[in-house]
C-alpha cells in the first residue's frame, strides 16, 4: 500500500504566493504543493519554475498548477490570493471586496470535499479569517490566520539586533490586530529569561525611549517596505512556512497566529492575532498572557476596531 503524503494547496500566486512556494520547497516540508490562481499562466509559470529546482532541493516536492479540485486531499489549504487596496479605496471597501472574493473560494473549496485545515493570509487578515470560518463550517481551531506571527518576528529581529544577541533567544510578542493598533507585550519579552526591563536596567547603552521608536518601526513596517519596493512577502512566507512546518510535523509550536477567541483575553467571537499552540489538528490552544493594565486596555482597543470594521460587512454577505 502507498504510504499517504502531505499536500499543500496555495491559492493565490502572487508575491506573497510564490515566495511561500519557494520557500517551502527549499526547506522539503511537503511532498505535494498544488499552485492554483485565478491567472492561471502565472500559476502554470510558477509550477513550470519550481519544478526545475527540484534537482537542488534538499528533497522530493511534487508540484503542478491545478484546480479547486485538488483540494479535495489537502491537508493544508494557504490562502494567499485577494485584491490590494487601490488609490482611494477605504479599508473598509477592501474588506467587501476580498470578503466577497473569499466567499466564492471558499465555496469551491469546500466543494472538492477539503477536510483539512486553513492557513489565511491575504489582509486584513483578521477579518477575512473570521470569513473562513464562517464561509467553511469547519470548527474553529483548523482555521488559521497568519496573525502578527511576521510582526512578532520583526520585534524579535530588531530587538536582537538592539541589544546585540541572537534575535532566537529573544522572546517577545506582538499581539492584536495585525495593523495599526497592534500591541507589544513589554511585560513578558525576555532575552534567555532575563526580561528586557532588567536587560534595560543594568547594562549602559539601552532606553525606553529607543524601545519605543523600535516598536513604531515594527508597527509600520509594512509602509516603510512598501514605499521602498511596491510590496512585502519573503518575512510573511517565512513565516507561513514556520507554521506549515508546526501543523505538518505536528510540532506544538507557540507562534502568534490569529485565532478564534471565545472569552480568552476578555473577547468573544472574533479572530485576532495571540501566543497559541499549533500542531496537526490546528491550534490545540491559546496561550493566556497575564497582561498589564495599560496592555489589556491595548487589546481591548484593537478587538473593538476589528469588531467595528467586521460588523457591517458580515451584515451584507
Ligand atoms: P499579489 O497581487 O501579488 O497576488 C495576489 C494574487 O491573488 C494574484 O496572483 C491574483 O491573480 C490572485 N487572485 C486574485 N483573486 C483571486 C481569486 N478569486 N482566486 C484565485 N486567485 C486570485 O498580492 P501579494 O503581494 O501576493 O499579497 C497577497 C495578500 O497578502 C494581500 O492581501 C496582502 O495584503 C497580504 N499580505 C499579508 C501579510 C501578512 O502579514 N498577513 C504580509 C504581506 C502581504
Amino acid at each position: 500500500m502507498l504510504k499517504r503524503v502531505n499536500r499543500v494547496a496555495l491559492i493565490g500566486t502572487g508575491f506573497v504566493g510564490s515566495s511561500y512556494a519557494f520557500a517551502l520547497l527549499n526547506q522539503g516540508i511537503t511532498e505535494e504543493l498544488v499552485l492554483i490562481d485565478l491567472n492561471k499562466e502565472k500559476a502554470e509559470g510558477d509550477a513550470m519554475d519550481l519544478n526545475h529546482g527540484l534537482p537542488f532541493a534538499p528533497s522530493r516536492t511534487k508540484i503542478w498548477y491545478g484546480s479547486y479540485q485538488d483540494c479535495g486531499d489537502a491537508d493544508l489549504v494557504v490562502i494567499t490570493a485577494g485584491a490590494n487596496q487601490k488609490p482611494g479605496e477605504t479599508r473598509l471597501d477592501l474588506v467587501e471586496k476580498n470578503s466577497r472574493i473569499f466567499k466564492g473560494i471558499v465555496d469551491e473549496i469546500m466543494s472538492s470535499g477539503f477536510d483539512g485545515i486553513f492557513l489565511v493570509a491575504t489582509n486584513p487578515v483578521d477579518i477575512l479569517t473570521y470569513a473562513v470560518w464562517k464561509f467553511s463550517g469547519l470548527p474553529k481551531e483548523r482555521v488559521i490566520g497568519s496573525g502578527t506571527i511576521l510582526d512578532t518576528a520583526r520585534f524579535r529581529f530588531l530587538l536582537g539586533d538592539y541589544f546585540d544577541v541572537d534575535t532566537r533567544n529573544v522572546h517577545a510578542y506582538i499581539i492584536g490586530e495585525h495593523g495599526d493598533t497592534e500591541l507589544p507585550v513589554w511585560s513578558h519579552a525576555d532575552i534567555a529569561g532575563t526580561s528586557i526591563s532588567e536587560w534595560t536596567k543594568h547594562k549602559d547603552g539601552f532606553n525606553q525611549e529607543d524601545l519605543d521608536q523600535l516598536f513604531l518601526n515594527v508597527r509600520d513596517a509594512a509602509y516603510h517596505i512598501i514605499e521602498r519596493k511596491g510590496a512585502t512577502y519573503y518575512g510573511i512566507a517565512m513565516g507561513l512556512v514556520r507554521l506549515t512546518k508546526a501543523i505538518l510535523g505536528n510540532e506544538n509550536s507557540v507562534l502568534t497566529v490569529s485565532a478564534y477567541l471565545d472569552g480568552e483575553y476578555g473577547q468573544k467571537d472574533l479572530y485576532i492575532g495571540v501566543p497559541a499552540v499549533v500542531n496537526r489538528k490546528g491550534i490545540r490552544e491559546i496561550v493566556k498572557l497575564e497582561l498589564n493594565e495599560d496592555e489589556q486596555a491595548k487589546f481591548t482597543n484593537s478587538a473593538n476596531v476589528l469588531k467595528n470594521t467586521m460588523e457591517p460587512v458580515f451584515k451584507n454577505i
